[in-house]
């Protein structure tokens, strides 16, 4: 237990030194590249087993990264017994049926975004881990980072007064070795707007602390979406504070850059290269006529280790998963409305249930 004045300390201290094991459902890039080191830089978390469709896959994913335990199918890996949590990294249409079965077995879920591919499959997803009791968090990895906290509280403190305005930059070139599923497989959820708008969605809604009420949006094929899949979306988000967010999103732009502006009453944050996977960035605020470098509020930190300690924290108690189950909800309620308005030529008025 948790709580204020460390009247539970010692409890709290014991709960908080056992070993949190996790399993891993998917052989996926993000675990690869980030999930396995950051759950393992804990300093009570270990991944202790992994699990693939493909026994072979499975077997040389826990070889390669000194995983104890291989499964191949999700009832044996969320019936492992010794496991506390689950990550879940596979294609989005797989989320939902793996998030019930984790929650059936009685462990925390953190899942990869997009929730699922529908609202209602991901307030199921939510539903079934309250019900079952456990911790459901959204991997939502931006809000994470050192950059977007500071702003955040810049934003909130009222550093530029009311804000007015936002801007995202988040058009990027899809690394070659992910081109894949993302572009060509509609069956997974593929394209731009769940794959990228839902992350910027999330990163608004952090810094804003506030919802989007509709959008407007148009989407393209640019060089890499094939069938209907979209690999470019550009769009608007009005949010119910009044503020409007211009998107900017791709899978085949290599050299713009990322980046993110709030533009307020009384001045405006700039932020560059803050969205990405790295604890990178800079802020610049700009204020009656000058520009000042902002200092961050805290060292930048791997935006992955920082998620997993958060979701410890809730595991024992003391607080919530940096990112929701109910963030997953809204930011993909965010992306299936801006596909939904892509479509249609027109505003929709976003809706959440
Ligand atoms: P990958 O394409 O690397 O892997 C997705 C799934 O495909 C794996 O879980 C795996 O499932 C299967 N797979 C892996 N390798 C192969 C292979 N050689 N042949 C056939 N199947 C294979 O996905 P990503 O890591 O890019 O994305 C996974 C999830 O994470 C998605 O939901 C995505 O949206 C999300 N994501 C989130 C990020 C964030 O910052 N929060 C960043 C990147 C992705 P299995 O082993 O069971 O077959």
């Amino acid at each position: 237990m948790c709580t204020f004045f460390g009247i539970f300390a010692r409890s709290h201290q014991e709960t908080a030194l056992k070993t949190k094991q996790w399993g891993i459902i998917g052989a996926a890039t993000i675990a690869r590249q980030y999930m396995i080191r950051a759950i393992n830089a804990q300093p009570d978390g270990r991944v202790a087993a992994i699990m693939s469709r493909s026994p072979e896959r499975a077997r040389a994913f826990a070889a390669a990264h000194q995983i104890p335990r291989s499964y191949h199918r999700v009832e044996d890996i969320v019936g492992d017994a010794d496991l506390d949590a689950i990550y879940i990294c596979t294609t989005n249409e797989r989320h939902y049926s793996e998030t019930l079965a984790a929650a059936g077995a009685g462990k925390h879920v953190l899942c990869e975004k997009p929730l699922a591919l529908s609202l209602q499959d991901a307030h199921a997803m939510a539903k079934a881990c309250r019900d079952a009791g456990v911790v459901m968090g959204t991997n939502h990895h931006l809000r994470n980072a050192a950059t977007h906290r500071t702003l955040m509280r810049m934003i909130q403190s009222g550093t530029i007064g009311k804000p007015l305005a936002a801007r995202v930059f988040h058009a990027v070139s899809l690394p070659e070795h992910l081109r894949t599923w993302r572009i060509n497989d509609p069956a997974t959820g593929a394209g731009v707007v769940l794959d990228i708008t839902v992350h910027d969605t999330d990163t608004l809604r952090f810094l804003l602390q506030d919802e989007v009420e509709t959008v407007t949006a148009m989407t393209a094929q640019t060089g890499l979406g094939s069938g209907i899949i979209e690999d470019a979306v550009m769009g608007v988000m009005q949010f119910r504070g009044g503020v409007m967010a211009q998107f900017h999103d791709a899978f085949t732009v290599a050299h713009a850059g990322t980046g993110l502006e709030i533009h307020g009453t009384e001045g405006s944050l700039v932020a560059t290269g803050v969205m990405t996977q790295a604890p990178v960035g800079e802020i610049r605020l700009r204020q009656a006529g000058r520009v000042h470098p902002v200092a961050l509020d805290s060292a930048p930190e791997d935006l992955y280790t920082h998620a997993v300690r958060c979701f410890h924290r809730a595991m024992e108690n003391c607080g919530s998963p940096a990112a929701t189950a109910e963030d997953g909800i809204r930011s993909l309620a965010v992306g299936l409305a801006v596909l939904k308005a892509a479509q249609a030529g027109t505003h929709i008025t976003v809706s959440y249930a």
